[in-house]
């Protein structure tokens, strides 16, 4: 085991250099973790999965007792992914420190769990969300391990409890040396470094502040596709102009489109500005062109009562006017209830075309696999307990 001094370790550490957020740092030097992440629905749901995978892997949770149906059968199948392998777990939600060569402690994180098959041995990393590339996460873990152990390779697990996804990583303790190294320098001198725009933006707390953010529109709006034949003089005749002019340029519209969707999100997310008028407009004070106004009541109704109390004695002519189908649903309940085919016919709309940003491929899979297995956790326990 390495004689660790800690030096800069903590100070680095609190500045945000840590494993957890290794993955970010490698896009964007200047990536801050964001103090409000904790009050996010998903990012509270994950802390608690975490907290029960914990609780199970040291044997203090029975995993059947978990009350969630949906997380429990999370729980259940990494439980299931780590036996299957045979790894036998030494430890979990352990403290390491990630330290250079020399010793000096450079920062420190806290790994899932790791543990042994035979004489491998094996990190294990669980994943809410969605799928990305957690390696430099996953490198300054393993290191650490390695460098515990005293050995030269580590396999590691990695486990998308949502996606229902395991991967499997070989990481060489040289190879995760050079990565770590390489990102300890690059923030140490990252003043010298401009942001990099990139997938964990909406993640990041100086987004706000950004430059990255700030001055794309006017960079997009400031470079003309071609030399003005006589650019007018009146500010509106010439932003008018430029407009005209941006449509002309694909390259430059693209990036302009980018940057006024960027200052939305600032202007909604991070900014607030909606939420300052309602603040003035609460205390009575006047914002012009701006008044508060009631939501109208949210009004339900038993969708069974209507078709029995309303559609049937007033007709099919009649109902249509005031149901609306889910094909996916109608569809998902037929399948359900019958192996004949659906006995209405599925028109198709006419096929239309919308513009849409390169978002990284798989985003929202996570969600929407949760939400779906909440679902038929939900009508299980509705039919269990019926
Ligand atoms: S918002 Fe700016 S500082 Fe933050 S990750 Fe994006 S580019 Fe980097």
């Amino acid at each position: 085991m390495p004689n660790l001094k800690p030096k800069n370790g903590k100070r680095l550490r609190d500045q945000g250099f840590r494993p957890s957020n290794f993955p970010r740092l490698e896009q964007c030097i200047h990536f801050v973790e964001r103090d409000a992440a904790g009050s996010d629905e998903a990012a509270t749901r994950g802390l608690q999965v975490h907290q029960w995978l914990e609780q199970a892997l040291n044997e203090e949770l029975d995993p059947d007792e978990i009350p969630d149906a949906e997380a429990r059968e999370a729980v259940l199948w990494a439980l299931n992914e780590i036996a299957r392998r045979g790894i036998v777990v030494h430890g979990v939600e352990e403290n390491l420190e990630i330290a250079s060569p020399a010793g000096e402690s450079l920062t420190a994180g806290v790994v899932d769990a790791w543990g042994r098959t035979g004489t491998e041995l094996w990190g294990i990393d669980f994943k809410t969300g969605d799928q990305r590339d957690y390696s430099a996460q996953f490198a300054a873990y393993g290191r650490a391990l390695m460098s515990k152990a005293g050995e030269g390779h580590c396999a590691w697990l990695e486990l998308y409890l949502d996606l229902r996804i395991a991967n499997e990583y070989d990481i060489a303790s040289a190879e995760a040396d050079d990565r770590v190294l390489q990102l300890h320098r690059r923030f140490l001198a990252r003043r010298r470094e401009e942001p990099v725009a990139n997938v964990y933006c909406d993640w990041c707390g100086a987004r706000a502040n950004c430059p990255v953010w700030l001055n794309d529109a006017s960079k997009a709006m400031a470079a003309s596709p071609a030399e003005p034949a006589a650019a007018p003089e009146q500010p509106v005749d010439r932003l008018v102009y430029e407009i005209e002019r941006l449509k002309q340029d694909p390259v430059k519209l693209g990036q302009f489109y980018t940057a006024y969707r960027r200052l939305e999100k600032l202007v909604e997310d991070d900014w607030r500005l909606k939420e300052a008028i309602f603040d003035y407009l609460q205390r009575g004070e006047e914002v012009p062109g701006f008044r508060l106004q009631r939501s109208p009541v949210q009004e339900t109704v038993e969708v069974e009562q209507v078709l029995l109390k309303c559609a049937v004695p007033m007709g099919s002519i009649r109902a249509r006017e005031f149901l609306s189908v889910s094909i996916p649903k109608l569809r998902q309940e037929w399948a359900k209830w019958s192996r004949e085919p659906l006995p209405v016919e599925i028109k198709q709309g006419p096929v239309s075309l919308h513009v849409r940003s390169d978002t990284p491929k798989g985003s929202g899979r996570a969600a929407a696999a949760r939400r779906a297995r909440r679902h038929t956790a939900a009508a299980a326990d509705t039919a269990d307990t019926a």
